[in-house]
């Protein structure tokens, strides 16, 4: 299935914007950081309704999994969100490579994404996410 999935921008407290997902479920729209996939798309409270009982897809895992490193980094939630810094405390060989499993799962969770939301973007695929060209594409 072929649907569009719309982005909102919403300013951020301490300057620049955050994107969300709207969720493409009918009747729901929520704003949402994460979108699971599965045959349809759509915010985890939509998901959870229609699909309880299937099985993750690996892009749904790469997502989750980045979704972790963030939590752990404190970066904001939603791969589409860009990165933050190094925690403090935190010694930088981890960071490096916490930052670069992050990359990789960010990469197989768009990838996976755009090839079922038949959006062949490449700003979408690519590793390097810029959150204003993607704003006015
Ligand atoms: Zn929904």
């Amino acid at each position: 299935m072929e649907y569009p999935v719309t982005l909102e921008w919403t300013p951020c407290a301490l300057g620049g914007r955050r994107a969300w997902f709207l969720c493409p479920a009918r009747g729901c729209g929520r704003r949402v950081a994460i979108l699971f996939g599965g045959s349809i798309f759509a915010c985890r409270h939509c998901h959870k309704l229609a699909y309880q009982c299937q099985r993750e897809t690996d892009d749904d895992r790469a997502m989750r999994r980045a979704e972790t490193i963030r939590r752990r980094l404190g970066w904001e939630p939603g791969i589409l969100n860009g990165e933050g810094g190094k925690p403090k405390g935190m010694y930088w060989r981890t960071f490096e490579r916490l930052k670069a499993e992050h990359d990789a799962f960010v990469g197989v969770s768009l990838a996976g994404m755009a090839q079922r939301l038949g959006l062949m973007d490449r700003q979408l695929l690519g590793l390097d996410l810029d959150l204003d060209d993607l704003s006015r594409g």
